[in-house]
C-alpha cells in the first residue's frame, strides 16, 4: 500500500500535491516524494525517508514551485528504507525524453519484464521499484517502437500483472492510469468544475483517496476506471481511453482497514461499510447475553467504526476505552516482533480505573499474526476486565497479498495454524468471533467486484505467476 497525488495546471502545484500527500499519509510512512513540472518545463524531484511534513517541507517547496505535480507516500516494508526506491522516479532517458511517474500498487511479473528489458534492449535500472518499471516498458514502446505516448500505456497496462493505480508526467502533459482490474483505489476531482459534458483539464487533481481533495478545495468527480488512461493536456478537455476492460477485482481491505473512513472508495463510503461489518457481527452474536457489565471497545482507529456500527445493533454503550498515541505507525507493518511488540506498548494505553467488573467486547478490523491482539487482550484483563470477547470485521487471514499489501508469509498468518478456538486460547479471549465471508454480499453494493483473496485464496493470477515474487526482496514493492 501507497498512496498518489496529482495536480494539473494549478498555481503551486507542488503544494497542493504535498497537501493531498499530507491527508493521505496513512497510506505510507516510510518515505515521499514529489516531482514538479516548472513553468521553463524542467522536471525537478525531490525524494526522502520520513514523513511529509518533514520531507516537503514549506521551505523546500518553495524551491520547487510549478503548475504541475505529481507526488507518492511510501509504505514502510522490511528491508526496504532505501532512498533508491521512493516515488517519483524521474527517467532521463537516453534514448528519449525526460518522464516522472509514481504508482500504487505490485507487479507480479516485475521479475520478467525486467529481465527482458535488461538484457534485450539493454535498460539499466536505478532501484527496484514497480514504478521505474513502469516507467521504463512506456519508455520502451514510446522511444523505441515509436508508438504514441497513449498507446505506450495502453501496451504497457495489458502487460504488466498485478495491481498499479499510476501517474505520468511527459513534457507538459499529465496521464492517470489503472490496472484493468481496479485493485487499488483511485479517484479523479477537480477545484473548479461548473457541470457540462467537457470537463477541462486545468484544475484536475488526483488521489489514491477522495479524503485528500477537501484539503485542496477540490470536490470528486468520479474514480480512474480499471484499465483507463486519462489524459490531461493544455487547454484542452479531459481525454479518456478505456480499452479492453477486466473483471473487477477491488481490494476489500481497503474497505476494512487501509482507506481513511471519511473517503469514498470504489463507490461505497467507508465508514459506512465499517458500521454495516459491525452491524453483521453483531446480528451473529445473540448467544453473548447483554447486561449493564458489557461494552464495546475498538482497537482504535480503523475499528472504531465496526465498533460503533456492533454497539448501535445491540443498543450497548460504545466507550473509547484503549486510547491511541498517534505519533506511532501502524505496527503489523513493523520488521521484527519486537519492534512490533514495542509498538503496540507505545501505542496503546487502556483509561486507568475503567476496566474492573466490565465485560469487554472489543473490536478489532482483522488478526494478522495474532501477537498485537494477544497483547492488547491481556493488557485489558491486567487493568481488570472479567471478560474480553474478540470480535473481528473480517473473515480469518489465510493467504498473503500480492497486489501491494505487504501481510507476512503463510505460515505466519495465525488463521493458517490454529482453529478459531486455538486462536482464542492463544489471545486469552473469553471468545472470538470473525465476520463471515458471506455477509459481505449484504454490505458491499456490488460484492461480486471484489478481491477476497487473503481471505479465500482465489487469486487474480494463479499461484505460479508468483514464484519469482516471492524470491525477490520487498524493496520491489510500491
Ligand atoms: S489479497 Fe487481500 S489485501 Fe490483497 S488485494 Fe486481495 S483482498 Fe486486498
Amino acid at each position: 500500500m501507497c498512496g498518489i497525488a496529482g495536480v494539473f495546471k494549478l498555481e503551486n502545484a507542488e503544494s497542493l500535491v504535498q497537501q493531498i500527500l499530507f491527508a493521505i499519509q496513512h497510506r505510507g510512512q516510510e518515505s515521499c516524494g514529489l516531482a514538479v513540472r516548472a513553468r521553463d518545463g524542467a522536471v525537478h524531484s525531490h525524494r526522502g525517508m520520513g514523513l511529509v511534513k518533514n520531507v516537503l517541507s514549506p521551505e523546500l517547496l518553495a524551491q520547487f514551485q510549478g503548475d504541475t505535480a505529481i507526488g507518492h507516500v511510501r509504505y514502510p516494508t522490511a528491508g526496504s528504507s532505501n532512498l533508491l526506491n521512493t516515488q517519483p522516479h524521474a527517467i532521463d532517458l537516453a534514448e528519449g525524453p525526460h518522464i516522472a511517474i509514481c504508482s500504487n500498487g505490485d507487479i507480479i511479473n516485475y521479475g520478467e519484464i525486467r529481465a527482458r528489458l535488461e538484457k534485450e534492449h539493454g535498460f539499466t535500472f536505478k532501484s527496484d521499484n514497480d514504478a521505474e518499471l513502469i516507467g521504463r516498458l512506456i519508455a520502451f514502446y514510446h522511444v523505441i517502437h515509436k508508438e504514441p505516448v497513449e498507446e505506450a500505456i495502453f501496451k504497457t497496462q495489458h502487460e504488466l500483472k498485478g495491481a498499479f493505480s499510476s501517474l505520468l508526467m511527459y513534457r507538459d502533459k499529465l496521464y492517470a492510469f489503472r490496472d484493468p482490474h481496479g485493485l487499488r483505489p483511485f479517484v479523479m476531482g477537480h477545484v473548479d468544475y461548473q457541470g457540462g459534458a467537457q470537463i477541462p483539464s486545468q484544475g484536475t487533481v488526483f488521489s489514491s483517496e477522495s479524503c485528500g481533495f477537501g484539503i485542496v478545495g477540490a470536490q470528486m468527480l468520479r474514480e480512474v476506471e480499471p484499465g483507463e488512461i486519462i489524459k490531461l493536456e493544455p487547454g484542452a478537455p479531459i481525454e479518456t481511453v478505456r480499452r479492453g476492460e477486466k473483471e473487477r477485482r477491488h481490494c476489500v481491505f481497503e474497505l476494512i482497514y487501509f482507506s481513511r473512513p471519511d473517503s469514498l472508495c470504489f463507490g461505497e463510503l467507508v465508514y459506512d461499510v465499517r458500521n454495516k461489518i459491525g452491524a453483521a457481527l453483531a446480528s451473529r452474536d445473540h448467544d453473548l447475553p447483554l447486561g449493564d457489565d458489557l461494552v464495546v471497545i475498538p482497537v482504535p482507529d480503523s475499528s472504531n467504526f465496526v465498533a460503533h456500527g456492533y454497539a448501535r445493533a445491540r443498543n450497548l454503550p460504545y466507550e473509547m476505552g484503549l486510547l491511541r498515541n498517534h505519533y506511532v505507525g501502524r505496527t503489523f507493518i513493523q520488521p521484527s516482533q519486537k519492534k512490533r511488540d514495542e509498538g503496540v506498548k507505545q501505542k496503546f494505553n487502556p483509561l486507568p480505573a475503567y476496566f474492573p467488573g466490565k465485560r469487554v467486547v472489543l473490536v478489532d478490523d482483522s488478526i494478522v499474526r495474532g501477537t498485537s491482539l494477544r497483547k492488547i487482550v491481556r493488557m485489558l484483563k491486567t487493568s481488570g476486565a472479567k471478560e474480553v470477547h474478540v470480535r473481528i470485521g473480517s473473515p480469518p487471514v489465510i493467504g498473503p497479498c500480492y497486489y501491494g499489501i505487504d501481510t507476512p508469509t503463510e505460515e505466519e498468518l495465525v488463521a493458517n495454524r490454529m482453529s478459531v478456538p486455538d486462536i482464542a486460547e492463544f489471545l486469552s479471549a473469553d471468545s472470538l468471533r470473525y465476520l463471515d465471508i458471506g455477509d459481505f454480499s449484504s454490505i458491499l453494493k456490488f460484492p461480486e467486484t471484489f478481491c477476497y483473496a487473503c481471505f479465500n485464496k482465489d487469486y487474480i493470477y494463479p499461484p505460479q505467476d508468483f514464484g519469482h515474487k516471492l524470491n525477490v526482496p520487498d524493496t520491489q514493492r510500491c
